[in-house]
């Protein structure tokens, strides 16, 4: 009775901000967190943010050597 065969997945929300110079809308979604992401008719950079929940990362925290800050493991293939 446990078994689903819908998932819902509500961890990937589309994401848009408006640029600062002109007020177009940037779709972000595909963006790294506070990457610059280039306005289509200005040509402005927008910081792409990302908000968790009430949380809004502003700030890159903990660079590490490696630089990188997130990293996924694949596990199909890790048996
Ligand atoms: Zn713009």
């Amino acid at each position: 009775m446990l078994q689903s065969d819908r998932v819902t997945t509500e961890e990937n929300p589309s994401a848009t901000q408006a640029c600062l110079a002109c007020g177009t809308v940037i779709d972000t979604t595909a963006a790294q967190p506070l990457a610059r992401v280039p306005c289509p008719k200005c040509g402005g950079k927008v910081r792409a943010e990302r908000t968790f929940d009430h949380f809004v990362l502003v700030e890159t925290l903990g660079v590490g050597g490696m630089g990188t800050v997130y990293k996924a493991r694949d596990t199909t293939r890790d048996r």
